[in-house]
């Protein structure tokens, strides 16, 4: 543990919970496309505030579409469209967000916040707020969120523990990455008191899809290349193959984590192409390579093992260049 980081973390806790302390109202918002960290630390707050009875919104931008594996998370349906969003929040909290771009539409609240505080552990984090919570270390924002509820001396609550349960299982790909550490244990035995459907939420968030995805992902896997000399796996799903199955963007999120199961490949890569024409671009390393460098050349971010970005390039082109780098 970096006793500095964690000084730093401790310090930024306390004016979090200060400024939401005091505030009337608490305006909170993820990243785009959320995940299941994105979406679990967020809720995770918004349902401990609300249980103390604070006046709270929350929110995510357009497309304000929740991938349906995450159906089962407590509150999307008490979430707020993104143009009700309030224009200048007295407080807004951003989660797992690690630059104002992934704020989409909802960055100009940010920008007119009377306080800004951002929870992230993205080491790539922009610090783009007034008040910057940010801990690399971190397993999940989630992990974040449970120190910040300590300082605010709110309890867990059933709801608030499902979030976070989730976010946790998703960002440590089911306890299973290195950052899967003791006290993520602890956390999610503290959390597994509220009486948690592991298997359920399990099965819901990592196994189950519909039977047209499993014919799309036979074609996008059919497809895929190897580069045996660079290590380097791909594939794509354009947005004709997404027409042809009648499988949406948002059900295609797990692609890469069965793609990365190559033995070969240290590189993983699955272009997604977007209903504009733009290309989503998902990358994971086994950590000898680290994929965040290469997304930050095309303005996005991540992790050494986990990054993406967004281009408006081919995806031939996209994949030449990633192909070359390595
Ligand atoms: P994904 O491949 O979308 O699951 O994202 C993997 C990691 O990269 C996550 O930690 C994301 O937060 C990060 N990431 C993905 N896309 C972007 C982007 N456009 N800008 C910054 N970070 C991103
Ligand atoms: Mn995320
Ligand atoms: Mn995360």
């Amino acid at each position: 543990m970096n006793e500095a980081v964690n000084r730093e973390v401790d310090g930024a806790l306390r004016r979090a919970a200060d400024a939401i302390g005091r505030a009337r109202t608490i305006a909170l918002a993820c990243h785009v496309n959320p995940d299941g960290d994105a979406l679990g630390s967020m809720l995770g707050l918004f349902h401990a505030l609300r249980a103390a009875d604070r006046d709270v919104v929350a929110s995510f931008p357009p497309p304000f579409v929740v991938a349906p594996h995450y159906r089962e998370l407590p509150g999307l349906d008490l979430l707020t469209k993104p143009v009700d969003f309030p224009a200048e929040p007295e407080v807004m909290v951003t989660f797992d967000c690690g630059s104002l771009g992934r704020l989409g539409e909802l960055g100009s609240s940010a920008t007119a916040a009377g306080e800004l505080i951002v929870i992230d552990h993205h080491i790539s984090n922009t610090r783009y707020g007034t008040i910057n919570v940010i801990d690399p270390e971190a397993a999940a924002s989630g992990v974040v969120v449970r120190r910040l509820l300590e300082e605010l001396g709110l309890a867990l609550t059933r709801d608030c523990a499902l979030a976070l349960y989730a976010a946790l299982v998703c960002d440590t790909g089911r306890f299973q990455y290195d950052t899967t550490s003791p006290a993520v244990f602890e956390l999610a035995r503290e959390l597994v008191e509220f009486d948690i459907p592991v298997s359920r939420l399990s099965r819901q968030l990592f196994e189950e899809h519909r039977f047209a995805y499993l014919k799309l992902l036979s074609d996008a896997l059919g497809r895929a290349e190897l580069d045996v000399e660079r290590r380097f796996v791909w594939t794509s799903v354009t947005q004709e193959m997404l027409e042809r199955y009648d499988v949406t963007l948002e059900e295609v999120e797990g692609l890469i984590d069965i793609l990365r199961r190559t033995m070969e490949a240290e590189v993983t890569c699955v272009l997604k192409e977007e209903i504009d024409g733009s290309v989503r671009v998902s990358l994971r390393s086994l950590g000898e390579i680290d994929v965040c460098e290469i997304a930050d050349q095309y303005g996005g971010g991540g992790h050494r093992f986990a990054a993406g970005f967004t281009s408006a390039l081919p995806i031939p082109t996209l994949v030449a260049r990633i192909s070359a780098s390595l």
